[in-house]
């Protein structure tokens, strides 16, 4: 089924432990697209860029078959700038510069054909920029949405406000927690939901993800990896693969969404294996497939009653 995806594109600066990268790409509509075209075709990219966007990278993206007739190239801008440094744990991690550029002036205009796209997926980005593309939308079947503290701190009134047109939030706990103004993740999940999505996934990095489902409970493990170079962008192919298999299945049932997690927490680990974005450049379906299956093996037991 077709999926429009909406989010920044971005040249990252990002210092690991292990490394530096200099004004790689990034961004978060790029891991989204990217991680959601393993899944379901169309991926349709809405999006801005600027003059000195990697033209290698434009020809990665439709090399993924994603179509770029919703990306705006500003030959005259400069592309969306991060810079992040991740801690010793890469658990925490600091953002040192943030350029919007040309999403400073962005103005996402939705082409004919996407509008009636099926399923609709917000990247992190201004939440005022979320919620003009939805409004151009002819009624998706799904809305998820991703977020981030820069916005829940610097734009709440309006994530507030595109939260009520949001089926799916996915979030990590600590934004739960600073959107909910609760500490307790269950809490903060059931408030994030009187705000309007149904649906909420607490990313919690390397121990897994948590889903909301109205009153159901859903906990997925995180795959056991002995190396992570680099997380960014583990939150975005998270979202892809979770809406990219959801739209690939046209199925939005609680038993679906469990496995639409694990494929999201499949495609996040490929991508924390590498710097970048380059873990998830080149996947198999072989390599999805096996580390899906794995996944079951982790958490799958026989339960035995206890004796009395
Ligand atoms: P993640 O690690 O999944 O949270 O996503 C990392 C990506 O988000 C990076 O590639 C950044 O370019 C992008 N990013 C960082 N800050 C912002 C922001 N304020 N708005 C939109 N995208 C951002």
């Amino acid at each position: 089924m077709s999926l429009l995806v909406v989010g920044s594109l971005a040249l990252d600066t990002i210092e690991t432990p292990f490394g530096k990268a200099e004004r790689t790409l990034g961004g978060s509509a790029t891991f989204i697209s990217v991680s959601a075209s393993y899944f379901t075709k169309p991926v349709r990219l809405v999006g801005v860029v600027g003059g000195d966007f990697p033209p290698e990278e434009i020809e990665f993206l439709e090399s993924r078959e994603i179509d770029l007739e919703g990306l705006q190239v500003k030959k005259e801008g400069k592309t969306f700038h991060w810079h992040g440094r991740y801690h010793y744990d890469l658990n925490t991690r600091d953002s040192i510069v943030t350029e919007l550029n040309v999403f400073a002036e962005f103005d996402p205009i939705v082409p004919e054909n996407f509008a009636k796209s099926r399923y609709l997926c917000l990247g992190n980005i201004n939440p005022e920029l979320q919620k003009k593309v939805y409004l151009q939308m002819k009624g998706p079947d799904l809305v998820v949405a991703d977020t981030m503290n820069f916005w829940i701190e610097g734009k709440y009134d309006a994530l507030m406000d595109v939260l009520q047109y949001i089926n799916v939030l996915i979030i990590n706990d600590s934004e739960a927690r600073e959107l909910s103004k609760e500490y307790n993740l269950l809490k903060a999940a059931r408030k994030i939901q009187s705000f309007g999505p149904q649906v909420v996934v607490i990313k919690k990095g390397e121990h897994g993800a948590l889903l909301f489902y109205e009153s159901e409970i859903f906990f997925a493990p995180a795959y056991p990896l002995e190396t992570i170079y680099d997380p960014t962008g583990a939150g975005d192919s998270f979202a892809g693969g979770f809406i990219g298999y959801i739209s690939k299945t046209d199925d939005t049932s609680y038993e679906n969404m469990k496995r639409a997690v694990i494929y999201g927490s499949t495609i996040a680990s490929f991508c924390v294996e590498k710097f970048s974005i380059d873990g998830i450049r080149e996947l198999t379906h072989l390599e999805i497939q096996d580390r899906f299956n794995e996944f079951k093996k982790f958490s799958d037991f026989q339960a035995i009653e206890l004796e009395t």
